[in-house]
């Protein structure tokens, strides 16, 4: 986070509002037409005009105050553009509008600017407006100049279309929510193709249509919704298109504040956060937030971290929202299996070492009672375990006990995917102090077996794994 704190960004309604514009030369008068294109009386003071501004001046589109600059000009002034090509005037114009807290912009001069005017793309009604707070002008054009060419130009005509049809829309639709659902099939209907051929008529009929249609009352549902295991580009499509259509999003603690920042800006977003041993959200207490929201005709996204049926507990809140007759979906997502597989270099099977993988377990509770370890400790396969870093010693120690070489690799693969990945190999009889010596904190993910070796010679993402599977860290008994 940068220690500038940034701008914030307004659009001010200019309407018959008096605006100073000190300067008469071509600075001054683009700024004053944009001025007067917003509807802001002008007032331009200088001791002589440019030939434009002064035809203004005689068609009474602007005033014109003659002289040097001197603080009164400013009365009743709710802005002031310092235009002048003299930065002494300049400076005094910033200095008397911050005295009288008029909002003062100097022309190409940031740091004298209390306000900025950002870089804009019109399309109508509808404007954007790009600002890099005064520091990298170049940067905000860049970024316009590319958002121009995607921005098409359909969305003028909507725009003026929506703001002609506002108050029926709100008679017609008085849920908000259901609202939201007429703009979302209208944005994806017919309308704006037919609005960027010019079918202004045949547009009219489809907005008429799809209004008469809308249903008044939403019905809610939720998604279950698969964030993946933090790098925000391994979101599915389909997740993201509902992140921007959620009416609420209830989600994990490991979901990563990237992903978080794709949905929708005024989504309510409820953390449901479980840390073991200290349930801040009980399940029963999730469940009862999907009812109550999905109840109430929202539309919920329940989003989780990883796939939602990997260990996600998703199943049960899916077994729920079917007793209540609520609608659902399941997006998956990326399992930490896979994404720490494939960020750490390690392939989860291979021809020579492993022809199975397993995902298990061993969170909290004594595994000793729940796991087979025969099976687990038998060669030829990779396991991947999703578990609390608390458990690994145990967990070491139980597989070799039944059978699995002490040598054999393992990676420990802590927020896997995530830019403060760290990956530790070693063989399994050292496991435990291993993940004591580099402070392996959760969220971590534990691969054991042979493929896990390759992580030190395959790996691509961050910083290369730490120990490593050497020989000579064999212990002697291997
Ligand atoms: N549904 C999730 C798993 C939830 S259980 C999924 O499919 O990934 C939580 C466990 O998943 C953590 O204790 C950890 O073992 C593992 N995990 C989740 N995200 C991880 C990540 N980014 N890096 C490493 N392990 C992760």
């Amino acid at each position: 986070m940068s220690s500038v704190p940034s701008l914030f960004p307004v659009f001010v309604d200019l309407r018959d509002r008096p605006v100073l514009v000190v300067g008469g030369g071509a600075v001054a008068r683009r700024k004053s037409a944009a001025l007067l294109e917003a509807g802001a009386r002008v007032t331009v003071g200088a001791p002589a005009l440019d030939p434009t501004l002064a035809g203004w001046v005689r068609q009474g589109r602007v005033v014109h105050v003659s002289g040097v600059f001197e603080a009164g000009w400013l009365d009743g002034a709710w802005l002031v553009v310092a235009a002048t090509d003299d930065d002494g005037t300049n400076r005094a114009v910033a200095a008397a509008a911050g005295a009288r807290r008029v909002w003062a912009n100097v022309v190409d001069e940031a740091e004298l600017s209390a306000f900025h005017v950002p870089s804009r793309i019109r399309r109508g009604p509808l404007q954007v407006a790009i600002s890099s707070g005064g520091g990298a002008p170049m940067l905000a054009r860049a970024v316009r100049e590319r958002l121009e060419t995607r921005l098409d130009d359909s969305l003028g005509p909507l725009a003026e279309l929506l703001t002609r049809r506002r108050h029926r829309i709100r008679a017609r639709l008085t849920d908000i929510a259901a609202r939201r659902r007429f703009f979302d099939r209208l944005f994806d209907g017919p309308l704006p193709a037919l609005l960027r051929r010019g079918a202004r008529d045949a547009a009219e009929r489809a907005f008429e249509q799809a209004l008469a249609e809308a249903p008044a009352q939403s019905t809610g549902s939720v998604a279950l919704v698969g964030a993946g295991p933090g790098d925000p580009g391994l979101l599915t499509l389909r997740g993201l298109r509902l992140l921007n259509e959620a009416d609420v999003i209830l989600h994990d603690r490991l979901v990563s504040p990237e992903v978080l920042d794709l949905a929708r800006r005024d989504a309510e977003r409820i953390e449901v956060g479980k840390q073991a041993g200290n349930h801040r959200t009980t399940q029963a207490q999730i469940h009862a937030l999907m009812l109550e929201h999905a109840g109430a005709g929202r539309r919920v996204v329940r989003l989780k971290g990883g796939d939602p049926f990997v260990f996600g507990r998703g199943g049960e809140e899916l077994q729920v929202l079917r007793a209540h007759g609520i609608d659902y979906e399941v997006v998956p997502g990326i399992t930490a299996a896979l994404a720490c597989g494939a960020y750490a270099g390690i392939p989860l099977t291979h021809r020579d070492h492993a022809q199975s993988v397993r995902l298990l377990t061993a969170h909290c509770r004594d595994p000793s009672d729940e796991l087979d370890w025969a099976s687990l400790a038998a060669g030829s396969q990779t396991l991947a375990v999703y578990m609390g870093v608390g458990g690994l010693e145990r967990f070491g120690e139980r597989l070799v006990a039944h059978g699995r070489a002490p040598s054999t690799p393992f990676a420990l693969v802590e927020n896997g995917s995530r830019a403060d990945q760290r990956v530790v190999t070693g063989r399994l009889a050292e496991l435990a102090e291993r993940a004591r010596e580099h402070h392996i904190a959760s969220p971590a993910l534990l691969v054991v077996g042979e493929v896990a070796a390759l992580a030190d010679t395959l790996h691509w993402f961050g910083a290369p794994p730490l120990g490593g599977c050497r020989p000579e860290a064999l212990p002697h008994a291997a």
